[in-house]
């Protein structure tokens, strides 16, 4: 499926944490502990007994009736010789009286000074800005790791997951055909250690499952331990980044001891790659806290007995991140790749999905399957749910084709959603789509359109046209390739013709046809001049698994880079140059097209081909 002009990057599946909304609760610490402390200084300074003004204290010395006073520093306390109702303990603010001790000696009173009271405000002094301190950089850990904070210490519960027996089975699992294939073995293995380590061979230690998002890595591992029957323990490395050093490495412990008292038993790593990065140097804790962590997990599987049946299988999308450490013998060693389902393994895992929903009789998987290419098998999932919902919703008795058509349309483009363009930017955008759709539909031995449209996506795309397969592709050749640069050059090239301009609309055209022209030079040998040879290796591994960014180019010299470029440009110049002549010679249809489009927004297959004059056949009139 190939939508022009909008890049409906489905996103990377994986859940953000959500900020909890009681983030702030540390505030409220710390007002509660200030409210404490000065309750407690309150209560420290506030002198026994009763207050009574300087005059009557002196009025009691004079009369005798003081036994004893202590001389604070702002304060006299001290005990009357009379017992009095109200207490015989009493205290006065202190005045300036230098005659006070005169008078003291002279009626008798004993008295001794009182060195002032200095240890709570200098602990306050000390404590306070330590604690808010403290409690200033969780709350920044936490931003900043994601990780679980001081508060929520307290609760943290044991974060591996323990199942004893497991449901799913591999019935529950499909288009992953030689993965399960694999994990087969693993399941024997599981059944019956014995017969395997009585004739000496080597039980697999560690599984690692590879692939993009959504293509039931997760699922897999538990239809391993639903088939062999075992428990399943389980835990995902995003949970790891903990905010103690240490709380991960023993829950890593806990997590083994448990299931060493659980052999045969599987335990599975999801998200591996969140704790097993490869170790850097970083000031920042959280790291510390996974190396931590990572360094527990290779130490349990170097230790545990060789002869317990424990497997423990992983999963990740981003194997090249993975400490190198992982992948030695013995531990992660065995390596399953988790590709995404070809037509038939989508058609398979939709049929899995469609069991508990009402569908109509027009609903051939088989066409559903064929317009999801580049769909995961969470995606299908998704799609079958969303279909289902949209039927409901509609009032209808079962979940048709239209519901499918309209969920597919959603999850590639993302949510309908109408962005008012003046007029002159819609006839941009019509003609460009036009420019797709003609090339798309003259050029052999492409994938046919199915729609055009100028209803704007999210994303950002302002239209699309959408190519359908007919089938899988494995192969692709030269002409096959130079076919589709015309295709996606064909809207730029449309914007000349038709408005003697050209706009930003094709910037994302131009970097996917840049992107396969390099590739025709530097990975499929296509350039006569550069010759069949791949220059660029290392970048493979990162684009087979979609992944953005990674090494720029291959390891080749500066001049070997210019030609590269130099062929580059002579392809997308080639390419170019056909799409310019087809759509002169389809002048006329581009205006009908475009015409159509700017009335009905989108044109279909069908009206297509009656728009558009292919070689040897005649445009049908409208
Ligand atoms: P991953 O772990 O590779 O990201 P998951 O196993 O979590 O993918 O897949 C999420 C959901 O998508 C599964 O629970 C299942 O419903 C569906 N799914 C994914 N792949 C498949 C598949 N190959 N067959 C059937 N269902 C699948
Ligand atoms: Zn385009
Ligand atoms: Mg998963």
């Amino acid at each position: 499926m190939t939508p022009h002009n909008d890049p409906p990057q489905k996103g990377d599946r994986r859940e953000s944490r959500l900020p909890s909304p009681v983030r702030n609760n540390a505030v409220w610490w710390i007002l509660g502990l200030l409210a404490v402390l000065s309750i407690a200084q309150v209560a420290v300074f506030m002198p026994a007994g009763r207050t009574i003004t300087y005059s009557e204290f002196k009025a009691y010395v004079r009369g005798g009736q003081v036994d004893e006073v202590a001389i604070g520093a702002d304060v006299i306390s001290g005990q009357l010789k009379v017992q009095d109702p109200r207490g015989s303990r009493f205290s006065t603010a202190k005045v300036d009286d230098p005659k006070l001790v005169e008078e003291l000696e002279a009626n008798n009173v004993r008295y001794k000074g009182e060195a002032p009271n200095r240890w709570l405000p200098e602990l306050l002094g000390w404590v306070v800005p330590i604690v808010v301190i403290v409690l200033l950089w969780n709350m920044f850990m936490r931003r900043m790791g994601g990780a679980d904070g001081v508060m929520s210490f307290a609760r943290s519960r044991a974060k591996f997951h323990a199942e004893d027996s497991v449901k799913v089975t591999f019935a529950d699992v499909a288009g992953v055909d030689e993965a399960a294939q694999e994990l087969r073995e693993v399941v024997e293995f599981l059944k019956q250690p014995g017969k395997f380590t009585n004739l000496g061979g080597k039980i697999p230690r560690g599984v690692l499952l590879v692939g993009p998002p959504g293509t039931g890595k997760t699922l897999l591992a538990r239809a391993v331990a639903g088939e062999a029957g075992v428990p399943f323990f389980s835990l995902s490395g995003s949970e790891f980044v903990e905010m103690f050093v240490g709380v991960g490495a023993a829950r890593v412990r806990d997590l083994f001891a448990q299931a060493a008292a659980k052999s045969p038993c599987i335990v599975f790593i999801d998200e591996l790659d969140a704790l097993g990065k490869a170790r850097v140097q970083s000031p920042m804790g959280s790291h510390e806290e996974r190396e931590q962590t990572l360094n527990q997990l290779l130490a349990e599987m170097d230790g545990f007995d060789a002869r317990k049946a424990i497997i423990i299988m992983a999963a990740t999308n981003r194997p090249e991140v993975l400490d190198p450490a992982l992948l030695r013998p013995g531990r992660f060693d065995r390596q399953v790749l988790v590709d995404k389902p070809d037509v038939r393994g989508r058609e398979a895992i939709l049929r899995i999905h469609v069991k508990q929903v009402k569908l109509a009789a027009d609903v051939k998987l088989q066409v559903v399957a064929a317009r999801t290419a580049g769909f995961a098998g969470a995606d299908l999932a998704n799609l079958v749910n969303e279909a289902a919902l949209l039927a409901a919703r509609r009032d209808k008795p079962h979940v048709e084709l239209a519901e499918f058509d309209a969920a597919i349309d959603r999850l590639i483009a993302g949510l309908e959603k109408r962005r008012v363009l003046n007029d002159k930017e819609r006839a941009i955008v019509a003609y460009h789509e036009s420019g797709h759709a003609i090339v798309a539909t003259v050029l052999p031995g492409l994938d046919p359109v199915h729609k055009v449209s100028i209803v704007a996506r999210g994303f950002g795309a302002l239209g699309y046209t959408m190519q359908l397969p007919l089938e899988d592709r494995y192969l692709m050749t030269r002409a096959d390739l130079h076919h589709q640069l015309a295709v996606l050059l064909g809207g730029r090239t449309a914007e000349e013709l038709a408005l003697g301009e050209i706009t930003t609309g094709a910037q994302n055209d131009l970097q996917r046809a840049t992107d396969i022209a390099r590739a025709m030079v530097t990975e499929y040998g296509m350039s006569d001049a550069m010759g069949a040879v791949n220059y660029d290796a290392g970048r493979r591994r990162a684009m087979f698994l979609d992944i953005p960014g990674g090494q720029e180019r291959g390891p080749y010299a500066e001049a070997t880079a210019q030609e590269v470029d130099a062929e580059v440009r002579r392809i997308m110049r080639e390419a170019h140059d056909t799409a310019r002549r087809i759509l002169s010679e389809h002048r006329d249809d581009l205006e009908r097209l475009t015409q159509r489009l700017l009335e009905k927004e989108v044109v279909d297959a069908e009206e297509l081909l009656t728009l558009v004059s292919r070689p040897g056949v005649a445009p049908v009139e409208a």
